[in-house]
């Protein structure tokens, strides 16, 4: 059986590098139907959630008859350990682990090693961080820190701890959030980011106190517009605050200042404080697509490819790698699906049809 490449990896620095007569040379210079490269691959390793943001997991649909993944199904952490080394040589410079709630899958820690084991073609380690709700980073975060994860993003819509709980649907406590974001810091998983989802006459009046309490802490929080991603959570337009006039009631308190994006494909805009006292993120996906130059691609818990958040349909990669495919197949087959990738969503929402079912944010992940 052929060597998985993440183990020839950790054994030789240079067994990643592209050899001139392999396919995944070629396969470098992949782009999509617009140009636009592959380099960020977000992975949702369960679709199970102890919170039920109605935003994402309402108790109506996801209730204790609902039917999630069996374990079987779910990519072994070896499997999304190869897949990911293939798309790492693809060109992907940043692995997201997502969820359902990330730390909720057992042993984690292992499927980190192996992440953080890859380097990109120039010997760099890849950009590894996780998108969590908080609720076990307390006594998680060291655990994640040594296994090789550099980052966090926490989310948290409400510093309000009765409100918390309601928009969360749990009886996770505010604090606790908190605390795990104190002790993702403390680890070393920095900067932290925090996520707040915005829901106009839901939680718009938590803006200011998240500013207030964040600012000055190295954290950045960032805001993010209500998407209406999946099919359940009943979305309504009248609901979403645009980043504009999120950033309107920030600057009456606090001026603030554009910063450059630091890097292509950055999703959230940034800002940061006149006064230094730190970094603010407005993520706009309702009020001002940023398809033209979208690079991420999704992986289900099940080993599902997906090219947008919106999409109805995923690619089997799972299949390929049970039947023990090589690193060249199963590139061939992600340069052939990625590179007839016609997705942008949020440019043209409102000219599509709506009558097929969407993936929803609790399987893919954000
Ligand atoms: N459970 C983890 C968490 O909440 O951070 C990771 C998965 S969660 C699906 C990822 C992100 O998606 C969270 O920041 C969440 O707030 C965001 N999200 C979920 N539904 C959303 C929606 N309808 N609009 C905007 N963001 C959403
Ligand atoms: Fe769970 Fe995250 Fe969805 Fe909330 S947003 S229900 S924490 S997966
Ligand atoms: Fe990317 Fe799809 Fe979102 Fe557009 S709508 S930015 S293509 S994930």
């Amino acid at each position: 059986m052929e060597k998985p490449l993440y183990l020839v990896r950790m054994a030789r620095e240079s067994a990643l590098a592209p050899r001139p007569d392999s396919p995944i040379v070629t396969a470098q210079a992949l782009a999509d139907t617009r140009g636009r490269p592959l380099r960020d691959l977000r992975i949702s390793v369960t679709d199970r959630c102890n919170f039920r943001c109605g935003y994402c997991m309402p108790r109506e649909v996801f209730g204790h008859r609902h039917a999630f993944l069996p374990q079987p199904a779910l990519l072994r952490f070896e499997e999304t350990a190869r897949l990911a080394e293939v798309f790492v040589v693809l060109g992907v410079r940043k692995i997201r682990l997502t969820g359902g709630e990330p730390l909720l899958r057992k042993n984690l820690g292992r499927l980190i090693e192996l992440l953080a084991a890859l380097r990109i073609p120039d010997g760099e380690p890849l950009d590894l961080t996780l998108t969590t709700n908080g609720s076990l980073l307390e006594r998680q975060a060291r655990m994640l820190r040594a296994a090789g994860l550099r980052r966090v993003t926490v989310s948290l819509d409400a510093l309000d701890p009765i409100l918390f709980q309601r928009l969360s649907d749990s009886q996770t406590e505010v604090a606790t959030v908190l605390r795990g974001i104190d002790a993702a810091a403390e680890a070393g998983l920095t900067p932290v980011k925090v996520n707040m989802v915005v829901r106009r006459g839901l939680n718009d009046h938590q803006i200011l106190p998240m500013a207030e309490h964040f600012r000055g802490s190295g954290h950045i929080l960032r805001f993010i517009e209500y998407m209406d991603v999946g099919s359940t959570n009943g979305w309504q337009a009248g609901e979403v605050l645009s980043g504009r006039e999120i950033l309107d009631r920030l600057q009456t308190h606090y001026p603030l200042e554009a910063l450059p994006g630091s890097y292509p494909g950055e999703v959230a805009e940034r800002w940061r404080y006149r006064d230094g006292q730190g970094e603010i993120g407005v993520i706009t996906s309702i009020s001002h697509a940023f398809c033209g130059d979208c690079n991420r691609a999704r992986l289900s818990p099940e080993g599902r490819l997906f090219l947008c958040l919106f999409a109805h349909q995923g690619y089997d990669l799972r299949a390929l790698v049970r039947r023990g495919a090589g690193a060249d197949e199963i590139a061939g087959a992600i340069r052939a699906i990625w590179s007839g990738r016609t997705d942008a969503y949020s440019e043209q929402r409102g000219r599509l049809a709506t009558d097929r079912p969407r993936i929803e944010m609790s399987y893919i992940g954000g």
